[in-house]
């Protein structure tokens, strides 16, 4: 199989930036043994996108294009090859609840423009987008593939070895097998200083990190005619890895962070409650999104105001009126005030300032202290986290469980 990469952006072009994406593309093309003849550059213009499109699907089976699926008027990648290819473009309705919903997520308003993006070629296999608005998709086309991506490579990474690394790897006539692991703690680029030289000298299994919800995703996957096999040759490299990034990887078999700390106090036999300011909640509501937690959650307080925090976990009226509500001393209390209330013998405190409002020079938003509890020893510790509103709330829920999670992993 020949392929051939087009990148579409004006901005490659005079160059404000690098073509990562073909890079990307082509090592892991590489990978599964499918042939990169040719990289390919163009501007946001429809007619020598299709010039391009045209060459390529004379010389290529497979065709890749990254960019220009974006909501704006100079992105329009999807509609010039649904032009060339002579195919309408219809409404998806997945990927337009999928869109309404990110923006919800965000608190944005949803545009006419963003709309765009929920309209595919007809025909063609939808591929999500956890990370942005824009799908990208897959068009099999008189006996040619093109696949379209967009340009952000945290966006396009993802999408690429969840959706389509598979698809090619089974066209190829390979069976596949692939562990996720998850990384928490450590900066992306930190945690692939310590594993690069595995990512470069690997060949099959492949190892693959990128950007995940909070936290970092390596995706180790393993070529092979025999699936149980495939899965057998994930192991030692999924060893190797964890010797090197130790108690940072949290998960090796893709589970979410709060499965893995629920099943942590079910191994040790603790119960857990929780006391939340900011998160209102949503920690309580990822534990208990675990099956089975029942058998280690006791109760959540949501103390939002100053009076709930005095009143359901006895923090006192002169902490709060010197050190405020988002400081080390009132997370304490509320931990310590949580745990002699509930008798469990862990507990997790949470008190910060989510945004967009509420923020001062002193205590800015994206202030968050986080308390934890573990047989009546209290760890807190200061965040400062940047992004909306919901970005800190979920990143003060990852890093509170993590705190326990690493508290429990060392515990008796
Ligand atoms: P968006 O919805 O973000 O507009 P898009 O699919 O329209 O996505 P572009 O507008 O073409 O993509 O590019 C958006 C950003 O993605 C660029 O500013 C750049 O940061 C990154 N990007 C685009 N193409 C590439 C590439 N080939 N290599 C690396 N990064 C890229
Ligand atoms: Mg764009």
């Amino acid at each position: 199989m020949i392929a051939e990469i087009i990148a579409v952006g004006t901005e490659l072009l005079i160059g404000q930036i690098v073509n990562t994406n073909a890079q990307y593309l082509s090592r892991r093309l590489n990978d599964l043994g499918i042939n990169v003849y040719y990289h390919s550059v163009v501007g946001d213009n429809p007619a020598r996108l299709e010039q391009s499109l045209k060459l390529a699907m004379s010389r290529a089976d497979l065709i890749i294009t990254t960019g220009g699926l974006g909501p704006t008027k100079d992105d329009l990648t999807k509609e010039t090859i649904a032009k060339t290819l002579g195919r309408n473009l219809v409404l998806h309705q997945e990927s337009h609840q999928a869109i309404k919903c990110f923006f919800e997520r965000q608190h944005r308003k949803i545009m006419k423009n963003n709309e765009k993006q929920a309209y595919f070629p007809e025909g063609c296999i939808v591929i999500p987008n956890n990370n942005g608005t824009a799908p990208g998709c897959i068009i099999e086309h008189e006996g040619k593939v093109i696949v379209m991506f967009p340009g952000p490579p945290k966006e396009m990474i993802p999408m690429f070895e969840n959706t389509v690394f598979p698809y090619f790897a089974e066209k190829t006539g390979q069976t596949i097998a692939s562990r996720m692991l998850k990384v928490f703690g450590i900066g992306e680029s930190e945690m692939e200083t310590r594993i690069v030289d595995l990512i470069d000298s690997q060949t099959n299994p492949t190892i693959a990190p990128y950007v995940g919800d909070g936290d970092v995703v390596i995706r180790v996957t393993a070529r092979c005619h025999d699936k149980e096999e495939a899965q057998r040759m994930i192991q030692p490299v999924v060893d190797q890895i964890a010797e090197r990034l130790d108690c940072f990887l949290y998960s090796t078999n893709g589970e979410t962070m709060e499965e893995v700390v629920v099943g942590l106090l079910k191994e040790k036999g603790v119960m857990l409650s929780t006391a939340e300011s900011c998160t209102g909640g949503m920690l309580a509501s990822r534990i208990i999104n675990v099956p089975g937690s029942s058998r280690v959650f006791e109760r959540g307080f949501i103390t939002y105001s100053n009076n709930a925090k005095i009143e359901e976990l006895g923090v006192s009226q002169k902490t709060l009126e010197t050190y405020g509500a988002v400081s080390e001393e009132t997370a304490v209390e509320m931990v310590r005030g949580l745990v002699a209330r509930t008798k469990t013998r862990a507990g997790i405190a949470i008190t910060g300032i989510a945004g967009p409002d509420g923020g001062t020079a002193e205590k800015p938003v994206g202030l968050v202290y986080i308390a934890v509890c573990l047989d009546g020893v209290v760890e807190c510790r200061k965040f400062n986290f940047i992004g909306d509103r919901q970005r800190v709330r979920n990143v003060s829920c990852l890093n509170a469980l993590n705190m326990l999670r690493m508290k429990l992993a060392c515990s008796q």
